[in-house]
């Protein structure tokens, strides 16, 4: 889940100790088998809610809750958003995916006292290479982002790299939603935008945890949010991509706590 930009402003920089990013792993594992299952059962006819439970039921055999379920009142555990929509959408029965549609997954989960976060696009089927390109520049940022988490670089270092790479191609990063440091709190301090800010950010110290999650526009950067109170969409209605992955600042650098890795098909 995103930050609306400002709500974590102020709010401190927790260091974590190696044990607490151990089980910060572990939280981020959960999460990524649930991703992943996600990524081989999305098809044509399925429901959002059917996803949702299926998120649901995982995380709740691996002991942990999901994160996002009555998080200032989201009455969810994952988030689907489709298509132009861009983040915080909510699963429905009467939502069947389609084939050519684009599915944001989020989903978070609390193992142990401490947080999970980690979300990803998915293809429905064959998309148009529109998407399709979209959906690679939009990963390719976050890796870029990723790389960037080595210490003694700044906040804006990250920033910088998503920014670049995906106005490079021509789309445009969302600015009203940002991502956050993690840790016994779903959204800790620092913010993390996808855009340079004028001013200093906080320099990477070992034992932050940074959730990074580029939301991208093939259009306008700008985007509202709707009547329910949560699904935020583009404002021209262009189709929209997100990744996120929660990341370990180490002395050898980024360590992807979410990293789907381990649950490859060979
Ligand atoms: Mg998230
Ligand atoms: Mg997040």
């Amino acid at each position: 889940m995103s930050c609306s930009d400002g709500r974590q402003e102020g709010k401190p920089i927790l260091i974590k100790t190696p044990d607490e990013i151990k089980l910060m792993q572990d939280a981020n594992q959960i999460v990524a088998e649930t991703l992943s299952m996600l990524l081989d059962v999305v098809e044509p006819g399925i429901t959002t809610f059917e996803l949702d439970r299926m998120a649901e039921d995982l995380c709740r055999k691996r002991n942990s809750t999901p994160a996002f379920k009555g998080y200032h009142g989201f009455p969810a555990s994952l988030c689907v958003s489709l298509n132009e929509e861009v983040v915080h959408g909510i699963p429905t029965r009467k939502r069947k995916l389609k084939k050519g549609d684009i599915l944001s997954v989020d989903f978070g989960v609390c193992y142990k006292g401490f947080y999970g976060d980690s979300a990803v696009t998915i293809p429905v089927g064959i998309i148009s290479k529109e998407k399709y390109d979209l959906l690679h520049a939009t990963e390719e940022s976050l890796d870029l982002a990723i790389q960037q988490v080595v210490i003694g670089n700044r906040i804006s270092d990250i920033s910088k790299a998503v920014q670049d790479h995906v106005e490079k191609k021509g789309y445009s990063v969302v600015r009203q939603f940002v991502g956050h440091g993690i840790g016994s709190s779903l959204h800790e301090g620092p913010e993390i935008p996808n855009y340079i800010q004028c001013g200093q950010s906080p320099r990477l110290i070992e034992g932050m945890v940074l959730a990074i999650e580029p939301m991208v526009n093939i259009g306008t950067h700008k985007v509202k949010v709707l009547r329910d109170g949560w699904t935020v969409i583009t404002a021209d209605k262009k189709p929209s991509a997100h990744f996120e992955h929660s990341v370990a600042v180490t002395a050898e650098g980024p360590l992807v706590l979410s990293s789907r890795d381990k649950f490859l098909r060979p």
